[in-house]
C-alpha cells in the first residue's frame, strides 16, 4: 500500500514537473473547482484583462479563479492590430501620460514574452516635405518618452531609401519617409500563455465556463458566481472575498446582473482588420499612414508571412461574440490602401476579414466621437463591491491588473501583498529567439511539438498546402494548451482562421478527426463541430 502511494506521489510530481501534462487538463481543473470551497479571487472574462488580473493575483498568492465563457482571447483580445506601442496618435492628441505608461509597458512585455513579442520598425510614407519634419520631431519625442525601454531611435530617410525598403509604395509625389520602432506580436497565442503561467502559478484558470449569475450576502454585496461548464450544462455555485468583471465589451450584461437599472458604462466601437498575401508589402517594414482621408490611422503590419491591415472605428449600438464588419468599412480600408500602394488591392485578395470591438467608455453625450473618448484604463467599484476593470489596451494589461489589484486591497477586500508581475516571465518565455523556423513562437514549448513529431512522422504534415501549420501543433493545442474545439485551435492557437479563412474551412474536418479522437468524443460530435466552425468561418471569408 505504501509502495503504491509512494509511486503514485512520484507520478504526479513526474507529470506536473516534466510535461506539464497534468496541470493544463481540463478534468483537473475542474476538480479544483469543486473541491475548492472559498476562492480569494474570481474573474469573470478571460480577454487580454482578465487574465493579467488573474496572473497579478495568484502570483501575490491569492487563491484565484478565472471563468471564460467561450476560449481565451473569444473577444477583442484576439481581433488587435496585434501592436505592442505606446501609441503613436494619442501622443498626436497630446496623451503624454497614456502613451509614457503604454511605452514603459511595451518593453516590459518584450521582454517578459520575447518568444510572442518582436521589434518592428514601422516606415511613415511622407508626401509632403513638412509632414517629413512633423513625424521625426514628435518620434523623437516618442523615443524620448520610452527611455531606457526604448526599441530603437526614429530617423528621418530619404525617399529612395523609402522606396528600396517599401517596394510596393506608391511613389508619386513622396517625399521621403520616417522610420520609428515598436512591437508586434500574436495576441491569443500571449492569451493562452498566459492561462498557462496563471496555472503554473497556481490559479485555476477555465475556458467555456460561463457567469451566469453573481451571488450576494445578507448585505447585498458580491461574493460569488454561478457559472456553468459549457461542455456539460453542469452548474456551479462558487463563493470568494472578491469578484472581477473583465468582459469586455460584456462589461454591462455583468453590471446588469449586479444591478438591473444599471446605466450603460460601455459604447463598443468596431474596428475591422484585412488580411493579404505577403506580396503586398514584401520588406520585413510597416507602414503607417498618420493621417486618413477621414483624419483615422490606418497599419499595414506583417504577420506570420502576410499583411494584415486596419483598423476603422466605428461606434456602434450593439456586441456580440461575431462582430461583423461593415461594407463602408471594408471600403475605406480597401481604398486606403490602393491609394498607398502601387500594388492593385481588391476585395478578391483579402485572405481573412476580422472585427473586434473596443470596449469605450460610454461617451457623455451623442455628440462625442469616439477620437475623443478616453482609451485609458478604468476601475468601477459598484455598491455591491462588484469590480469592474475596463479600456485600456492589450499592452498595457499589466499595469491595468496591478492598478485592479492595488484597488482591492485599498478596499480592504484583500491581504496586502506586492505586485509580482513586472518582471515575470510568460510561459514560453526563456532566452533569445531563433525565428527561423515558424515554431519559434512556441518558445521553450517549440522542442515539445518538434518531439511529437519525432515521435510520430506523420504529424509533420501541414494542415494545408497553403500554410505551414502542421498537425503536431493541433494535437499539442488540445494536449497543453487547453483547447476544446475546432474553433478554438483554428482561431486562436495556430491563427489559421485569420490567415486564411478558406483554407481553415477546408482543413476543419481533418482538424475535427484529430479532436474527437483525442477528447475521446463522437462523430455526431465531430460533425456538429465542423457544421459550427464552419457558419463562422464563413464570417471571415470577404465574398
Ligand atoms: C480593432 C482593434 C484593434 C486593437 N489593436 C490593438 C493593438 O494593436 N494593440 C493594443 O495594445 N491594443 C489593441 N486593441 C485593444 C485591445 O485589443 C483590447 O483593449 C483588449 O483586447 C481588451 O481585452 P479585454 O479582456 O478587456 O476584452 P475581451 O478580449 O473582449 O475579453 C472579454 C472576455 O470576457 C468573456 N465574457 C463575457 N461575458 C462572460 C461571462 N458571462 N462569463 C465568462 N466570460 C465572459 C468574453 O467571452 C471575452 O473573452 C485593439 C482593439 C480593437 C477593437
Amino acid at each position: 500500500m505504501f509502495h503504491l502511494l509512494s509511486y503514485w506521489i512520484l507520478f504526479y510530481i513526474f507529470e506536473i514537473n516534466c510535461n506539464n501534462k497534468f496541470v493544463f487538463k481540463r478534468e483537473n481543473l475542474l476538480n479544483q473547482l469543486k473541491s475548492t470551497q472559498d476562492w480569494d479571487v474570481i474573474i469573470i472574462g478571460g480577454g487580454a484583462t482578465g487574465l493579467g488580473v488573474a496572473l497579478d493575483c495568484t502570483t501575490r498568492g491569492y487563491k484565484t479563479l478565472l471563468l471564460e465563457q467561450v476560449d481565451f482571447a473569444k473577444g477583442t483580445s484576439s481581433r488587435s492590430t496585434k501592436l505592442v506601442h505606446g501609441g503613436v496618435r494619442y501622443l498626436a492628441q497630446g496623451n503624454i501620460d497614456l502613451v509614457r505608461e503604454a511605452l514603459y509597458e511595451r518593453g516590459l512585455m518584450l521582454k517578459n514574452a520575447s518568444h510572442l513579442v518582436s521589434n518592428q520598425s514601422f516606415i511613415i510614407p511622407n508626401y509632403k516635405w513638412w509632414d517629413n519634419i512633423f513625424y521625426t520631431v514628435g518620434l523623437k519625442v516618442y523615443d524620448f518618452l520610452s527611455g531606457k525601454l526604448s526599441f530603437g531611435k526614429s530617423i528621418r530617410i530619404k525617399k529612395s531609401e523609402t522606396i528600396s525598403r517599401l517596394s510596393t509604395l506608391e511613389t508619386n509625389n513622396l517625399k521621403g519617409g520616417v522610420v520609428y520602432h515598436d512591437g508586434q506580436f500574436d495576441d491569443s497565442r500571449l492569451a493562452v500563455n498566459i492561462a498557462q503561467s496563471c496555472i503554473e502559478h497556481g490559479a485555476t484558470v477555465l475556458n467555456h465556463c460561463k457567469v451566469k449569475h453573481l451571488l450576494k450576502d445578507e448585505k447585498n454585496l458580491v461574493n460569488g458566481v454561478i457559472a456553468i461548464d459549457t461542455e456539460t450544462n453542469e452548474e456551479y455555485s462558487l463563493h470568494a472575498k472578491t469578484v472581477i468583471n473583465a468582459t469586455g465589451v460584456f462589461t454591462d450584461d455583468i453590471l446588469k446582473m449586479d444591478n438591473p437599472s444599471a446605466k450603460n458604462s460601455i459604447r463598443p466601437s468596431q474596428g475591422i482588420h484585412l488580411v493579404f498575401d505577403k506580396s503586398f508589402l514584401p520588406g520585413n517594414d510597416a507602414i503607417m499612414i498618420p493621417k486618413t482621408d477621414d483624419g483615422r490611422v490606418l497599419f499595414l503590419v506583417p504577420w506570420h508571412d502576410k499583411v494584415v491591415v486596419g483598423t476603422t472605428d466605428t461606434l456602434l449600438d450593439s456586441h456580440s461574440l461575431e462582430p461583423k464588419p461593415l461594407d463602408e468599412e471594408i471600403k475605406f480600408i480597401i481604398d486606403t490602401a490602393n491609394r498607398y500602394l502601387n500594388k492593385n488591392v481588391s476585395k478578391d485578395d483579402v485572405l481573412s476579414i476580422f472585427a473586434g470591438l473596443r470596449p469605450l467608455a460610454a461617451p457623455k453625450d451623442k455628440s462625442e466621437k469616439t477620437k475623443e473618448i478616453s482609451r485609458s484604463h478604468k476601475i468601477i467599484v459598484s455598491d455591491s463591491h462588484l469590480i469592474t476593470i475596463t479600456g485600456g489596451k492589450w499592452t498595457t494589461y499589466r499595469k491595468m491588473a496591478q492598478d485592479t489589484v492595488d484597488k482591492i486591497i485599498e478596499l480592504n477586500k484583500l491581504p496586502n501583498k506586492e505586485c509580482k508581475t513586472k518582471d515575470l516571465l510568460i510561459h514560453g518565455a526563456n532566452g533569445p529567439v531563433d525565428r527561423t523556423n515558424h515554431l519559434y513562437i512556441y518558445g521553450t514549448d517549440k522542442k515539445e511539438i518538434e518531439k511529437l513529431s519525432q515521435e510520430n512522422p506523420s504529424l509533420s504534415e501541414r494542415l494545408h498546402e497553403r500554410l505551414q501549420f502542421t498537425k503536431a501543433e493541433v494535437l499539442f493545442a488540445v494536449r497543453q494548451e487547453m483547447a476544446r474545439t475546432i474553433e478554438d485551435v483554428l482561431a486562436r492557437r495556430v491563427r489559421v482562421l485569420f490567415l486564411d479563412a478558406k483554407a481553415a474551412i477546408e482543413i476543419a474536418p481533418l482538424v475535427g478527426e484529430m479532436i474527437r479522437e483525442e477528447l475521446n468524443e463522437t462523430d455526431d460530435w465531430r460533425m456538429k463541430q465542423i457544421s459550427e466552425f464552419t457558419e463562422i468561418a464563413e464570417q471571415y471569408v470577404l465574398k
